[in-house]
């Protein structure tokens, strides 16, 4: 328990809500998101969606922050935000790709500073319930 927590705890520096980063929403997530909002699925998708099919991209504002982002670095739907968003950066990239696991270092400060890979693999096994 609190393995992760060992080598995260996440800054609300609101970093990786910048760019389209591959923050999509499902047909779940709006519907979770729309009940969390008291709005109806509609609407959600005209406020904070870009047109098109499912899975849809998380419209940005002006600057490049998701539009769920807060000034204060909170996520407006945090507890429903879509999945690639509670993994993160515990994803596949980081996590199968050391050079990938790198970059997320450098662009999330949450990370304990100087984390190696082979420790970040590690406590996310564990937090899953895997041997080491
Ligand atoms: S970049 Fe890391 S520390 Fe910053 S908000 Fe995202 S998860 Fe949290
Ligand atoms: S949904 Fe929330 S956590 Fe995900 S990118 Fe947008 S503001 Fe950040």
């Amino acid at each position: 328990m609190g393995v992760l927590e060992d080598v995260f705890e996440c800054r609300q520096c609101g970093c990786c809500c910048f760019g389209r980063r591959g923050v999509r929403f499902y047909a779940e997530d709006l519907e979770a998101a729309a009940s969390f909002l008291r709005l109806t699925a509609s609407e959600l998708k005209r406020l904070y969606l870009a047109p098109g099919k499912e899975p849809w991209d998380i419209r940005t504002d002006p600057e490049g922050f998701c539009l769920f982002h807060q000034p204060d670095g909170r996520c407006l739907i945090h507890a429903v935000k879509p999945e690639v968003c509670r993994r993160w950066p515990f994803l596949p990239g980081p996590l199968n790709d050391e050079s990938a696991f790198q970059d997320a270092a450098e662009a999330c400060p949450g990370l304990k500073k100087g984390l190696k890979w082979s420790d970040f693999k590690r406590a996310f096994g564990r937090s899953a319930g895997q041997t080491e």
